[in-house]
């Protein structure tokens, strides 16, 4: 790379929001570089597994056929784990199986090169194994990053920060205010294979279809949850745990995956299965509430790097919100070169679009889930007192007649150390977070 490159805009990190952003950017007729440091875009990273994908409509038409997908998501499940004792609510739906469509597995590595090739074919350029190391700025303005490459300054009037959770150029912008530990969980996963034809066997699917099991209750009262996705000829396996827990905890992340793998609910479906990867990531919990300024004088900042992961109980969802918001970014960057305005001023319509937009919309709406669902009672209580409730309503009693429901409810509140007056207040915040 020759010193001072320019281009039209520059994307810092290869993942699913930068390559969002350089397709737009490119398929606008800008000139677009694409920084990744990795060898190629998604060796670096990792998540649970699941892609909801109706986001890349209008950006990849007829994607579905042709992403890397291992399996759609045809079954959800949520369960809920005290003990050996286990509680699930399973989901099955056909349609999720049939364009359009719901949710799929995909590797990253295979989806990430995927989706930032549609921005190569769009004509950004790629450049790897290259990381940007800082900001380059004239008075207020950013105006380029400097790389790790011998004279590897690049100037671009729009720099779009991609470079994921904890993103250091966000925080050398100034944009960042809350990176305390609690806002952020650590993933770990392993990644467990297993013939195509097992996986369907045990997880009750068939042909391309797929499951998500999202666990409450497996993390030994670290805030956080587990997870289980199917691939097509391996099972992704993991914990996700709240950082200031788990720095206090004397359990370390990869002993609460292997009991997960023995709890009797889980055992059966990893049984023989050969370890292929164990990875871990941190993920940016702390949502709407924790997100740094969006955007400054020649610089927008999108994805993880803007905290943009929805990790709340119900769901966890990231790779959506960074395609979402990294299209929206590579919009405004296009706009600001058709006005020639890369002022702060000009760039603050981002946050309105992405307020527009299911990126802003979700996060705001659902801003107390992470809160609600890492809390004490939702945590260390609830797991017990629903298999409490299972349990009071399934066991036969005879020859003493049945209790009834409200005996049941009420007995598994007291053992758990719960009061009805916990019960009603959680129920109607929990309808308020996600009402
Ligand atoms: C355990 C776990 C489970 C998850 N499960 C799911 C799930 O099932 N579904 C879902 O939708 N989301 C899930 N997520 C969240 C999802 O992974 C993220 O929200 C998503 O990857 C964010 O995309 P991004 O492009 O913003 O950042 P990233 O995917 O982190 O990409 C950032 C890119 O920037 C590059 N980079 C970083 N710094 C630099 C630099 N200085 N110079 C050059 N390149 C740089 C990196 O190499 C990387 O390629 C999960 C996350 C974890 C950790």
């Amino acid at each position: 790379m020759s010193e001072e490159r320019t281009a039209d805009v520059i994307v810092v990190g290869a993942g699913p929001a930068g390559s969002a952003a350089a397709l737009v950017a490119a398929r606008a007729g800008r000139d677009v570089v694409l920084v990744e440091r990795g060898p190629f875009p998604g060796s670096k990273n990792m998540y649970g597994g699941v892609v909801y994908g109706r986001v890349l409509d209008d950006l990849v038409p007829n994607w579905t056929e042709q992403m890397p997908v291992q399996r759609w998501v045809t079954r959800r499940s949520t369960m809920v784990i005290d003990g050996d004792r286990a509680l699930t609510i399973d989901y099955r739906s056909g349609a999720w199986g049939r364009p359009p469509y719901n949710g799929c597995t995909t590797y990253r590595p295979d989806f990430d090169a995927w989706l930032a090739d549609r921005a190569v074919d769009a004509g950004a350029r790629l450049v790897t194994s290259t990381t940007a190391t800082g900001l380059v700025t004239e008075g207020e303005q950013i105006v380029g990053v400097d790389t790790d490459r011998p004279n590897g300054r690049l100037r671009a009037p729009v720099v779009i920060a991609c470079d994921g959770v904890n993103s250091f150029l966000a925080k050398e912008a100034g944009l960042y205010h809350h990176d305390d530990p609690a806002h952020f969980t650590l993933g770990a996963k392993e990644t467990i294979a297993l013939p195509p034809a097992t996986i369907e066997e045990r997880f009750g699917v068939t042909g391309t279809d797929g499951v998500d099991i999202e666990i409450l209750g497996c993390t030994e009262g670290i805030p956080g949850g587990g997870f289980v996705y199917t691939n097509h000829g391996s099972v992704a396996i993991g914990v996700v745990l709240g950082l200031n827990g788990l720095a206090s905890a004397k359990i370390r992340p990869e002993e609460l995956i292997a009991r997960l793998k023995q709890h009797p609910a889980i055992a059966p479906l990893v049984a023989g299965g050969e370890l292929q990867e164990y990875s871990a990531h941190l993920i940016p919990e702390g949502g709407y509430r924790t997100m740094p300024e969006l955007s400054t004088s020649g610089m927008l900042v999108a994805g993880d790097a803007a905290c943009m992961t929805l990790a709340a109980g119900l769901w966890l969802e990231g790779v959506n919100f960074a395609i979402g918001s990294g299209a929206l970014a590579g919009e405004v960057a296009v706009g600001a070169h058709a006005r020639k305005d890369f002022s702060a001023a000009s760039f603050a319509r981002y946050r309105a679009m992405l307020e527009g937009s299911f990126v802003l919309a979700d996060h705001k709406r659902f801003q107390g889930g992470p809160e609600f669902v890492l809390s004490d009672r939702v945590q260390r209580r609830y797991p017990g007192l629903l298999c409490d409730l299972a349990d009071g309503v399934f066991t036969v009693t005879n020859p003493r007649p049945k209790p009834g429901l409200r005996r049941v409810l009420s007995r598994a509140a007291k053992t758990n150390g719960v009061t009805l007056r916990d019960l009603a207040r959680d129920g109607v915040r929990g309808l308020r977070v996600f009402g």
